[in-house]
């Protein structure tokens, strides 16, 4: 199996300053997701619970975004993000859900504690794909893509949001 990158995919999306809506600040908690073996991919994604989902305005399409995210206490480490918003099989497909991969290397699980999220871009839409090595290569790329792209100064200051420095 091979999980190189996608060479045909742009590394920076977005302007140069993040532009309406963004940066769009989301909180809530971690829930527990439908254990669709995300983190046997080695990619987990961390579901946010209905709350976090509710302020995300319905005009956000179903797609991967990025962002920083913070979780557990607020002024602790924000890291690099990407968020797939798209419909929740558990709800027979009627609800939506986010569920955020946090670019870093955890020791535990945290499921039950607080998540901030500020989203700063879109990356692209929701795709079916032949083969899990294919799906596992683009998310392999939207990583790639948000840690190029939130290299930027405008979106690199994001972190010190008062979001994440404030109580
Ligand atoms: P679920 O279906 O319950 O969401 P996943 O396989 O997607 O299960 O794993 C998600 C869980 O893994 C998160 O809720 C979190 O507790 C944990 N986790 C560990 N590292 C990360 C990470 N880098 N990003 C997101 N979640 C992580
Ligand atoms: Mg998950």
């Amino acid at each position: 199996m091979s999980h190189l990158i996608n060479p045909d995919r742009p590394l920076i999306v977005g302007p140069e300053v993040p532009a309406q809506p963004y940066p769009y600040p989301i909180s809530g908690t971690v829930v527990k997701g439908y254990g669709r073996g995300s983190k046997e991919l080695g990619i987990p994604t961390a579901n946010l619970s209905e709350d976090a989902l509710q302020m995300m305005c319905s005009e956000f399409t179903t797609g991967v975004y990025y962002g920083w995210a913070q979780i557990g206490e607020v002024n602790s480490k924000v890291y690099p993000m990407v968020m797939s918003l798209g419909w929740n099989p558990y709800y027979k497909n009627e609800k939506r859900s986010a569920e955020v991969h946090i670019i870093h290397e955890f020791p535990e699980d945290f499921y039950g504690t607080s998540i901030r999220v500020i989203v700063l871009g879109y990356i692209r839409p929701e795709q079916n794909y032949p083969s899990l090595d294919a799906l596992i290569r683009d998310i392999r790329t939207d990583v790639e893509v948000a840690k190029h792209s939130l290299k930027r100064s405008h979106y690199d200051e994001i972190r010190h949001h008062d979001l994440f420095t404030k109580q």
